[in-house]
């Protein structure tokens, strides 16, 4: 189930006032629903953290194959060359299919978990 959580410091615990208002531990009354955030807000930023992580490791991981490919071109070294690059274009794959359109993506995620809820 969803809780409401205040806007203003993300508990879910309020002290009911009357019908229509609660006080929030940190002080906020909260009379409108606008005044709440639903708990699933927290899930979509770790949704989104953990793909903004992922973009990072692979941007990460491209530059340190770059890296990698020059040294083979240096020394000449065919086959680590071929296996490097093929490394770099899955990892261009990987960010591509990440990369255009994140927020829709996640947009759908959290659409997919309001279905189930
Ligand atoms: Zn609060």
């Amino acid at each position: 189930m969803r809780k409401l959580l205040c806007k203003n410091c993300g508990n879910a615990e309020f002290y009911v006032i009357n019908m229509n208002e609660t006080l929030c531990k940190c002080g906020c009354r909260l009379s409108k629903l606008s005044d709440y955030r639903w708990e699933e807000s927290k899930k979509w930023k770790e949704v989104y953290h953990e793909e903004q992580k992922r973009q990072t490791e692979l941007i990460f991981k491209i530059s340190l194959l770059k890296r990698k490919i020059d040294t083979c071109l240096d020394e000449r070294d065919k086959d680590g060359f071929k296996k490097l690059t093929k490394e770099l274009k899955a990892c261009h794959t990987a960010l591509k299919t990440g990369a255009p359109h994140p927020t829709a993506r996640l947009r759908e995620r959290v659409q997919h978990n309001r279905d189930i809820v």
